[in-house]
């Protein structure tokens, strides 16, 4: 077995529409597939209701781009708050580098939205039309009446389904409440009444979904996901992949009459393995970029061996080291120590900085047409632009106070600054400056800002001047 996969991709498949050489895998039941389904029905459920759920009466998750606020359970973030999405990100991307060098390429078989819907869309295509050799048949057949019936209800099917996907996507960004109580009348006929951009989104996501899906499915992991093929880089002996034991298995060849079984390895020939693959490859030529590592060949296999009494685990998940070197697995290696401590540093700084954040934000901006100016008491006035923004979940009144300095006052407009959650707002202030006390030229001054209940604060720094009278 060699870690490397090779690309044994046939020519003819390589094609962005699936149809075209329509692969249609024999649906297996098994332990792999059992999980699988588990997974791929907990991700679609956590992906339709993630955006009803409600938090202090608000969508939890939202995205609201139109007003640059974005809420997750509770606390809000603006757009100068996008590194936490940066380190979000960050964490995500090194977690799946770590899985991928112990687990290989979990995510592809289990978890990646490509393949959850791939395999959606074509059980469809099972429920409608039926197993491997019925739609084999189906596509074979002329066209008649109850197969253009059968056509016509997979695509309807499909169409619901991307876009129940592409709402559900949209409705983190425009929020249910806007996109699901829109509706305007045309005739007699409710019609969602959204803006041109929702609709261009949900239409974008509906098509993305369909053809994706529908038509390209396999070849996207094969043909375009960059991924796939950068996780096979990441590969080495110690890597968890699906691998026929070649050793076991051959020669291959199936129990006819006449035949002797002890001359012939555990393989019987069957081609269920091929079946049942979703990328049409045979996993007995070797570690390939195609595969996807979704294990419905190991079922397969294993189902077979079950029926003609040989053990299971001919075709199963194991690692170079244990099946070409007969060693065992090697799980603790430098490169884990290192990815754990990279992420160990990673969450750390998330967890400091989020339990650390104020949800309070003060910006301080000056006059630039006059930096400062004398009044007819003779006191220096020097004006600023007060930008408040509460990132709370809850209203609060925030009280503005300038820091004890001698021969300096603060006078404001409004005495408490109410705000709604996630409002902001610009307010004008001055402070004074006796010039008998205070020092020529500039003296640091401090903004303090608290909330009614004492439990927010926060102060910024700027520059009174006696210059640019
Ligand atoms: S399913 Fe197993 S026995 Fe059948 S062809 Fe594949 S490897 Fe051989
Ligand atoms: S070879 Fe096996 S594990 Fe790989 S994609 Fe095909 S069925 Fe899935």
């Amino acid at each position: 077995m060699s870690a490397q996969p090779s690309n044994k991709i046939p020519v003819q498949q390589i094609d962005l529409d699936a149809t075209k050489h329509r692969i249609h895998p024999r649906f297996v039941k098994g332990f792999y597939q059992n999980i699988r389904l588990i997974v791929m029905y907990a991700l679609l459920a956590a992906f339709i209701l993630l955006p009803w759920l409600r938090y202090n009466g608000r969508q939890a998750i939202w995205f609201d781009v139109s007003s640059q606020h974005y809420y997750i359970f509770g606390m809000t973030f603006l757009t100068q708050d996008f590194y936490f999405i940066a380190a979000f990100a960050l964490i995500a991307a090194f977690t799946l580098f770590m899985v991928t060098v112990y687990a290989g390429r979990v995510w592809c078989g289990y978890a990646c939205p490509q393949t959850i819907w791939t395999h959606l869309y074509q059980h469809v295509e099972k429920w409608v039309i039926g197993d491997r050799n019925k739609r084999i048949k189906f596509d074979k057949a002329p066209m008649s009446l109850s197969k253009a019936f059968k056509r016509f209800l997979v695509y309807f099917i499909w169409f619901v389904f991307s876009m129940v996907t592409a709402t559900t996507f949209v409705s983190f960004v425009a929020g249910t409440d806007y996109l699901y109580q829109s509706w305007q009348m045309i005739g007699f006929i409710p019609f969602p009444d959204w803006s041109t951009w929702v609709w261009v989104s949900v239409f974008i996501f509906a098509f993305s979904t369909y053809v994706n899906a529908g038509y390209m499915r396999e070849q996207m992991c094969v043909q375009i996901c960059p991924y796939g093929r950068f996780q096979s880089v990441m590969f080495d002996k110690d890597t968890l992949v699906v691998s026929y034991d070649y050793d076991r298995g051959e020669p291959r060849g199936a129990r006819k009459k006449g035949t002797n079984p002890d001359n012939l390895g555990d393989c019987i020939e069957c081609l269920m393995c091929v079946q049942v693959c979703p990328t049409g490859i045979d996993i007995r030529d070797g570690l390939q970029v195609a595969c996807i590592q979704c294990a419905a060949c190991v079922d397969a296999c294993n189902e077979i061996m079950d029926k003609v009494g040989y053990p299971r685990g001919l075709i199963r998940y194991t690692t170079e080291r244990q099946l070409a070197e007969k060693e065992s697995t090697r799980v603790f290696s430098p490169r884990l120590f290192a990815y754990l401590a990279l992420l160990a540093v990673l969450c750390g700084g998330v967890i400091y900085a989020l339990t650390d954040r104020v949800p309070l934000e003060i910006d301080i901006r000056r006059d630039r047409n006059q930096l400062s100016s004398t009044n007819a008491q003779g006191m220096i006035e020097n004006s600023y632009i007060v930008k408040l923004t509460n990132k709370t979940q809850e209203a609060h009144a925030y009280k503005i106070t300038l820091a004890p300095q001698d021969g300096l006052s603060l006078q404001l407009r409004f005495n408490d600054v109410p705000l709604d959650p996630g409002e902001s707002f610009d307010m004008s202030v001055s402070i004074y400056g006796d010039p008998a006390i205070i020092d020529e030229g500039q003296t640091p001054v401090t903004l303090n800002v608290v909330s009614e209940d004492g439990k927010y604060k926060v102060n910024k720094q700027n520059i009174f001047t006696t210059q640019g009278q």
